[in-house]
């Protein structure tokens, strides 16, 4: 199933791709013998508050060794295997959340985030494998996020209930890289959204011509009246974060607040904040 897709005559002829789908079996088998090892493990990014830099929430990033999420993600969903990684992911980041809501109140952070691909909202289980973590660890629902990108969703079906089935539980539900994909707009009508992360290709674009700024001025505007969350994502320096501000975003993620980090350190800074509120 690993080479799914791969014309058994192509790869014949192609020594490159043949190359790439031998790295991608050897990969693949080490990620069965990993996830079985328990060599993965998550970091923790925060989502801030623009005007005052109050962490409100994180985003959970899977990180395995020093191989990035781009590539051992794609073959975990190839392989099917993003359905077990995604179910510890899950049960992790509850965990987490759990155990931050137990050691700084029930809402020192509003919600706690995890990327789902598209192959685990293929997977009809995939609501009870939420509804079994959150109950697991007597997490309320509304502070799970579940992130979602766009194409995922784009045809429907299977996917698009999924979605909905999440968000009948109360979780929160994020549209990711937004602005990205092919029909990001539609989606907002269809698709039972609470939140849309703009994608760092915009905020790459602020302190630039109009025409540079123009969509991520619009997707606030849209966000507000439909009453969507909105996040800017790839925040990078102190001027975006300014600029940011200035059309109206209050929320944001990025290297210019911090880096993803390991739970401790977001103990730390919750932490922080709440002897800053006792102060
Ligand atoms: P994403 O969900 O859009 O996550 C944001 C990515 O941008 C992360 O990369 C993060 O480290 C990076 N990032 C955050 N701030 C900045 C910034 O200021 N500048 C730059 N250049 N990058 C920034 P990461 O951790 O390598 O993850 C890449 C992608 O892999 C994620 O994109 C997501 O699609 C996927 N991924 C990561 N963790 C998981 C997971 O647990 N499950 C699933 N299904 N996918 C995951
Ligand atoms: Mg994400
Ligand atoms: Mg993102
Ligand atoms: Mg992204």
């Amino acid at each position: 199933e690993a080479m799914a897709g791969a014309g058994g005559q192509v790869v014949r002829y192609d020594a490159t791709l043949e190359r790439q789908l031998s790295r991608r079996a050897t990969v693949a088998a080490d990620l069965r013998r990993g996830l079985a090892a328990g060599e993965f493990h998550l970091l923790y990014q925060p989502i801030v508050n623009l005007p005052d830099g109050r962490l409100v929430g994180v985003e959970s990033l899977v990180r395995w060794g020093d191989i990035s999420p781009a590539g051992f993600i794609p073959v975990a969903e190839d392989t099917g295997l993003i359905v077990e990684l995604g179910a510890w992911i899950l049960d992790t980041a509850c965990a987490q959340a759990a155990e931050w809501r137990h050691r700084h109140g029930p809402d020192a952070l509003r919600s706690v985030a995890v990327n789902v691909s598209a192959r685990q909202l293929l997977d009809p289980a995939l609501p009870e494998i939420v509804a079994a973590a959150l109950a697991r660890h007597d997490l309320p629902a509304r502070q799970l996020t579940i992130e979602i990108t766009e194409t995922a969703v784009f045809g429907g079906g299977r996917a698009l209930a999924s979605v909905t089935a999440l968000s009948e539980l109360g979780v929160n539900i994020a549209l990711d890289d937004f602005g990205t994909g092919h029909s990001s707009l539609g989606l907002l009508r269809t698709c039972p959204v609470d939140a849309i992360k703009v994608d760092k290709s915009f905020v790459d674009g602020l302190g630039g011509s109009p025409q540079q700024e123009a969509i991520a001025i619009a997707l606030t505007g849209i966000a507000e009246t439909m009453g969507l969350r909105t996040v800017a994502e790839g925040v990078e320096t102190a001027e975006q974060a300014q600029r940011l501000y200035e059309l109206g975003y209050r929320q944001a993620q990025g290297f210019h607040f911090a880096r993803p980090l390991p739970a401790e350190a977001i103990d730390e800074m919750l932490g922080a904040q709440q002897n800053r509120i006792a102060a």
